[in-house]
């Protein structure tokens, strides 16, 4: 398929880029609550996760595992209530996040540094880690399905969230579209159907709104790099599809401080005047938007 949006890659924070405070004051849509079970987040590269959806992975530990943040180990649950038995949500890390600084960092190095970074990401927002390894740059639909169907197959998530089809990076819509087939098979199967989704409004793919109510598997997709290249009211947004997840001020500590653990995005990674920072930090705070966000 081809690769749709790709010359969104280049937006920078460049005057013109829409501000956090100018998402803040522009950004509004329906709330929704992603239901008990188990949550699985795909991210295509060590960080998405957190920076779509960290706040939201922080609260839902700390209500599935209230001793989890604080400050008791895991084996030392007493207070813990197990009664709901509700599964623990999982990351699923699709490659190995190597190529994020080509002729810099060599990828073998960069490799080490970002399985660290991700797994010290996930402890933060207290959720489980899968790395799929895959390498990064240029990631394949066939090479995903291929590692990607069997790890959600066997994790049966209530919901599955994915990084935004048309996000702009091509991994991120390679990703999307490899869960939206791997939904659309589960439903076939009996497992899937958003019953309470808000239905394709005209937007890329068909929303996974179009479901027979019976809501075992839900599809959510969350916008990474759009909030660098889109601007409120952008014709190439699904606005219709977005929903507001809340989270409070503790889970975007968390998040925060999930998001410090992938320093080798936040922090040149040589001494070159020209190092690459991949995420400055006005990129950072349109992660920090007062709640987070996923269309439906
Ligand atoms: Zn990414």
């Amino acid at each position: 398929m081809t690769v749709p949006n790709g010359r969104r890659l280049a937006a920078t924070d460049d005057i013109g880029v829409t501000s956090a405070e100018q998402w803040r004051g522009a950004i509004t849509a329906p709330s929704i609550a992603i239901g008990p079970g188990r949550l699985v987040v795909v991210a295509p590269h060590p960080d998405d996760e957190v920076l779509g959806l960290g706040a939201t992975m922080a609260a839902r530990s700390s209500r599935k595992a209230p001793d989890l943040f604080s400050g008791r180990g895991p084996g030392e649950t007493g207070a813990t209530d197990t009664s709901t038995h509700d599964p623990s949500d999982v990351v699923v890390c699709v490659s190995d996040g190597a190529a994020s600084h080509p002729g810099e960092v060599a990828p073998e190095e960069m490799r080490g540094r970002r399985k660290a970074e991700c797994e010290a990401g996930a402890r933060e927002v207290g959720i489980d880690l899968r790395m799929l390894g895959l390498p990064d740059g240029g990631l394949s639909a066939d090479a995903v399905d291929a590692a990607l169907h069997p790890v959600l197959d066997e994790l049966a998530p209530t919901t599955v969230a994915v990084t935004w089809s048309g996000d702009g990076h091509p991994d991120h819509h390679v990703c999307a579209e490899s869960v939206r087939r791997w939904w659309r098979d589960a439903r076939a199967r009996g497992r899937g159907g958003n019953g309470d989704a808000a239905g394709d409004g005209g937007g890329d793919g068909d929303g996974g709104g179009d479901g027979d109510g019976d809501g075992d598997v839900t599809l959510l997709e969350f916008p990474v790099w759009m909030w660098h290249w889109a601007s409120p009211g952008d014709a190439d947004v699904p606005w219709e599809r977005l929903r507001r997840v809340a989270a409070d001020d503790r889970a975007f500590d968390h998040k925060r401080r999930a998001l410090a653990a992938h320093a080798s995005q936040l922090e040149p990674q040589s001494s070159a005047p020209d190092a690459t920072v991949i995420l400055p930090p006005a990129v950072v705070e349109r992660f920090f938007l007062g709640a987070e966000w996923v269309f439906a």
